[in-house]
């Protein structure tokens, strides 16, 4: 064979043949995950000890990829899609999205403007629109509009987006020319996600200058603290420019009073930005939709299908009511980018939407999600995890051990041990030693807290009963020691 004529490539037959095995792979896995103890129990550093020092020098089957999957990966393994998984917040996943994956990444575009792939940006535009119908937020989040949805990799890249969108307006762009001046000032609940602080340390803001304010007895921020500081700061020569409120907070789904903090905004002219990570997929279900109330208020709004969706990470939407604040914060162009479409403005380049250039076709498997599932469908299941969360509840608030430590207004709920802390976190410890469930735990008011968050795709009442019944003997377990 000639130089010329060698190939090392995976030849499109190979591919089909090794294609189907991996499908059934993942069908099994699926099928089987429930058997797995939920949480990995490999100790630091053996997953590495069991791959080989060097890659190899001349290619191997695929038989031995899929062999080591199985193998060397799965041990290491926690498993999100497991029915069993109830620990920090559901990434859950379906059939339809994960086949959205697969033809995007056979199509493997570069959608970082409309140029380099049309349908990559029209679709996306146009499920985001679809979004924005699902959930009834306010049509100034519609691309048809002057705002408009983008996918991003994940609710911290889109809080960092609105962050420095905020930065721009009230800088009048001399941010990003010239640097901040250490003045700026942003505002969220002490209940609110790291993503903030972290979006306020990457955008130059100083997490010194990101103010925690108070929160009420359901650990939703408090409007008038909010104003109490607003106002300490501009008295001290500072400029407030930007509130994230939290619709649904990661430790308890507290929901922030969104109205009353957009009343607050509207006067001291601040960009109100809401992260409603994954409690934003509740208001697909016309009953829940209380978790948006006030957003109407909203600049920027952002939450995750890839936690609650059925459309598996990544995948974050993130919504502005006007584009332009986002374009002109984020726009750069080099010669080689420029093009005819571009220059027309008659096209979206969400390139200048988000922090990298490139992106890829994400939009495909929320696409499909919708699709499969319909807008009936994705309502049933989202039902279904509430229901589950509220007969829980139930359950807490009759047991003689355990006690609620939050409100429950969806799928989360925080209890407690009545005896404290430390037969609390015995028992969080010991219904996860056994592999049949796996909880997580918080601090609520200084006190340890079990959180119980049910969105895996499949997880059925027998789930959750099981769970109730490992609590249980846990609870007996801490007795007898
Ligand atoms: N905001 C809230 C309220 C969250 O619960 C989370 C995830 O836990 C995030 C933001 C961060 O999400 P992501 O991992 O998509 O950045």
């Amino acid at each position: 064979m000639s130089e010329e004529s060698k190939s090392y490539h995976m030849d499109l037959e190979t591919f089909r043949r090794n294609g189907y095995a991996a499908v059934d792979w993942v069908v099994e896995y699926l099928r089987d995950v429930e058997s797995y103890p939920v949480s990995s129990r490999v100790r630091p550093g053996e997953v590495r000890d069991r791959l080989p020092a060097s890659p190899p020098r001349t290619g191997e089957d695929f038989e031995a990829m899929l062999r080591d999957v199985r193998d060397v990966v799965l041990p290491g393994v926690t498993h999100w899609q497991s029915p069993k998984f109830f620990g920090f917040f559901p990434a859950n996943g379906s059939p339809p999205a994960i086949l959205g994956e697969l033809i995007s990444a056979g199509l493997g575009v570069q959608g970082m403007m409309w140029a380099t792939s049309p349908a990559c940006t029209e679709v996306e535009a146009h499920v985001m629109d679809w979004l924005v119908e699902m959930l009834d937020l306010p049509g100034k989040f519609a691309s048809r509009g002057g705002g408009g949805g983008v996918i991003q990799d994940s609710a911290s890249s889109a809080t960092l987006c609105a962050l420095i969108a905020a930065r721009e307006r009230a800088s009048g762009g001399e941010c990003n020319r010239g640097g901040g001046d250490g003045r700026l000032v942003a505002y969220a609940s002490t209940q609110a996600h790291s993503s903030i602080e972290k979006a306020c340390m990457v955008a130059g803001i100083g997490s010194r200058n990101l103010r925690p304010v108070e929160v009420d007895e359901r650990f939703a921020m408090r409007p008038e603290a909010l104003a109490a500081r607003v106002r300490r700061d501009r008295d001290a020569g500072l400029k407030p420019f930007f509130v994230c409120a939290s619709a649904g907070t990661t430790s308890s789904l507290a929901l922030d009073p969104i109205a009353p903090l957009a009343r607050i905004c509207a006067e001291h002219g601040l960009w109100l930005h809401v992260d409603a990570a994954m409690a934003g997929t509740a208001a697909v279900c016309p009953e829940f939709r209380f978790v948006n109330d006030g957003v109407d208020g909203a600049h920027s709004y952002t939450f995750n299908p890839h936690k609650w969706m059925f459309t598996n990470f990544d995948c974050n939407a993130f919504f502005v009511a006007e584009r332009g604040a986002l374009t002109g914060a984020l726009g750069v162009l080099p010669e080689y980018l420029r093009n005819e479409a571009s220059e027309s403005g008659a096209v979206i380049d969400y390139r200048d939407w988000q922090i990298p250039l490139g992106r890829r076709f994400r939009a495909l498997k929320l696409w499909f999600v919708i699709r499969h599932y319909g807008v009936e469908g994705l309502r049933h299941h989202v039902r279904r995890h509430v229901e589950l969360a509220r007969r829980f509840r139930q359950w807490v608030e009759r047991s003689e051990d355990f006690e609620a430590a939050a409100d429950c207004p969806l799928n989360l709920v925080c209890f407690r041990h009545r005896a404290g802390d430390e037969v609390s976190r015995r028992v969080l410890a010991a219904v996860n030693d056994t592999g049949e469930a796996y909880l997580t735990h918080t601090v609520l008011n200084g006190r340890f807290a079990l959180r119980m968050s049910i969105g895996q795709t499949h997880t059925e009442q027998r789930h959750v009963t099981r769970v109730q019944e490992l609590l249980q003997d846990a609870a007996a377990g801490t007795r007898a020691v």
